[in-house]
């Protein structure tokens, strides 16, 4: 791995420099090596970045036309894609993630700038009839100082959302991204630079999530936050952001099921129910854990999936198996944990670990669960690892029923040949995203995307997250 940049500097006002807490080592998951130390930002830090982000806005940054800043988030793309190989080298290393995995990252984190930078100049505002003697019309204007904290697992592609769309905006961010993996967050803070981003309009300040992310929280310099990360974590970022009375995008975990009916195209189907399972480790906020199958095929699509499942092979994320390794020892234990909670003829199939992976690395066998209710912790709770649970229903509305009875709400998908079926659960499903006969596991950077209920709220992708990154403002003129 080829780093271009300091990776224990923090970029604030659009230069380097040491973080004021000092420095934090990062692991290679792959195999537990401390690859390099980064910079652990505190509220110091954080208050320069505010600060830098704040001259932005009354500088160059706040001067610019949406066409110009739509321009420069174009060219921070094109940057990203000539690199998009050093980039999934880095995230590879730092995440655990397979490369094929961490270059569709990459390749994802350059559409979001040409997404986001070809939609810049393209938010418009209404004129509104209204009282005889008036032209009325509003303005979408960027909020000021948005802060962004980023997870580990995806971390290009949730900082490519976020980020993007509140540049797009004319907004100035503040960036914590995880402490267990923030190389490509500093590797995109320099090729902004290098695009000709203004000085302060993005800042990355890694750190711990209890000092720089609080601080950052907290701060009341920062005008919305945008937050990726767990329920637990939401939750305080969400009371913390209400002292400041800021508004706040939550995008947190799910327990996202498909629905697999008698008439599915199974063949079409079985790659969408193990990959949306098992990728990235399962390490993913849309991770499908939950497969709901029609009595009468149970049997048939637990064999099916139980076959692809002894079929996948975990090893060091440059070998580029099906599955790299978790995150972290604690991220091991905590999978490891609910896996206990399965007894031994509940497990009906496990991937294998190839025999040559590093001791020091973080693997887990992918597991497929069996004959557990849909109320068991296994059915309900996040597992954040490659681990699902197949539940079998009676019909449309016990189906549904299952569906809908987690405490989250992120994705959901129907197999089914039957149109009006497909259209009654769209509408039914409580989930921020429903597709019919595919699984996205997220969807495409053109889609908008959040959860409900302990999902989250707020949308971030697509255009809709032009209007979260943004506030409505009326004018009314009264001229006679
Ligand atoms: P986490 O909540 O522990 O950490 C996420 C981020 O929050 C990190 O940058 C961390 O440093 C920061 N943080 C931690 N404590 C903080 C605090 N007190 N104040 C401010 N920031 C703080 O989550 P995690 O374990 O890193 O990530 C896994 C979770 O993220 C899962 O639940 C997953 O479902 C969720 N997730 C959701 C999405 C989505 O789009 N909905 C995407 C990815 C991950």
């Amino acid at each position: 791995m080829q780093l271009w940049f300091d990776p224990s500097l923090v970029f604030v006002g659009g230069a380097w420099r040491s973080a004021k807490g000092g420095t934090l080592p990062v692991q290679d998951p792959s195999n537990g090596d401390t690859i390099a130390q980064i910079a652990r930002g505190n509220a110091d830090d954080i208050a320069d970045a505010v600060v830098a982000a704040e001259t932005a806005l009354q500088g160059d940054w706040g001067r610019m036309t949406a066409t110009e800043r739509g321009r420069i988030l174009t060219r921070i793309g094109q940057l990203v894609a000539e690199r998009v190989d050093d980039l999934a080298l880095i995230e590879a290393t730092d995440v655990g993630k397979p490369l094929t995995q961490a270059r569709a990252d990459a390749v994802a984190l350059a559409r979001y700038m040409e997404f986001y930078g070809g939609a810049a100049d393209k938010v418009m505002g209404e004129t509104l009839p209204y009282l005889d003697g008036f032209t009325v019309y509003t303005l979408r204007q960027p909020h000021g100082v948005t802060g962004h904290i980023v997870p580990w697992n995806y971390p290009m592609q949730i900082i490519g959302r976020s980020v993007g769309a509140a540049l797009a905006m004319g907004n100035a961010c503040v960036l914590k991204p995880a402490e267990e993996a923030c190389l490509t967050a500093l590797a995109f803070a320099d090729l902004a630079r290098q695009a000709g981003l203004p000085d302060g309009a993005l800042n990355v300040v890694p750190g711990l999530g209890a000092e720089a992310g609080a601080a950052l929280t907290t701060h009341p310099g920062i005008h919305h936050i945008s937050f990726t990360g767990s329920v637990a974590t939401g939750r305080m970022v969400q009371t913390a952001a209400a002292q400041n009375v800021v508004p706040v995008t939550l995008e947190l975990g799910g327990k996202s099921p498909q629905l697999v009916f008698a008439d599915a195209d199974l063949d079409r189907a079985l790659p969408f129910l193990v990959n949306a399972g098992i990728q990235n480790a399962g390490q993913t906020c849309s991770a499908s854990s939950r497969i709901l199958v029609e009595q009468s095929i149970f049997d048939q699509v637990a064999d099916r999936m139980a076959t692809a499942y002894r079929a996948l092979r975990v090893g060091p994320a440059k070998d580029d198996l099906n599955l790299g390794p978790l995150i972290s020892a604690r991220q091991k234990q905590i999978v490891s944990g609910f896996l206990n909670l399965a007894s031994a003829d509940q497990v009906i199939a496990q991937g294998t670990i190839a025999p040559d992976a590093p001791a020091g690395g973080h693997y887990i066998a992918p597991t497929l669960i069996s004959g557990l209710g849909p109320d068991h912790r296994l059915a309900q709770d996040e597992i954040f690892g490659p681990v699902q649970v197949l539940i079998p229903f009676k019909d449309e509305a016990d189906a549904l029923r299952i569906a809908n009875g987690t405490a989250y709400g992120l994705v959901a998908s129907v197999w089914s040949a039957d149109g009006g079926r497909q259209m009654r659960l769209a509408k039914g499903l409580r989930a921020g995203q429903v597709f019919l006969n595919n699984y996205g596991a997220g969807g495409g950077v053109e889609l908008p995307f959040g959860g409900v209920g302990h999902s989250g709220h707020g949308r971030e992708k697509g255009f809709a997250a032009l209007y979260g990154f943004s506030t409505l403002k009326t004018v009314a003129a009264w001229h006679g």
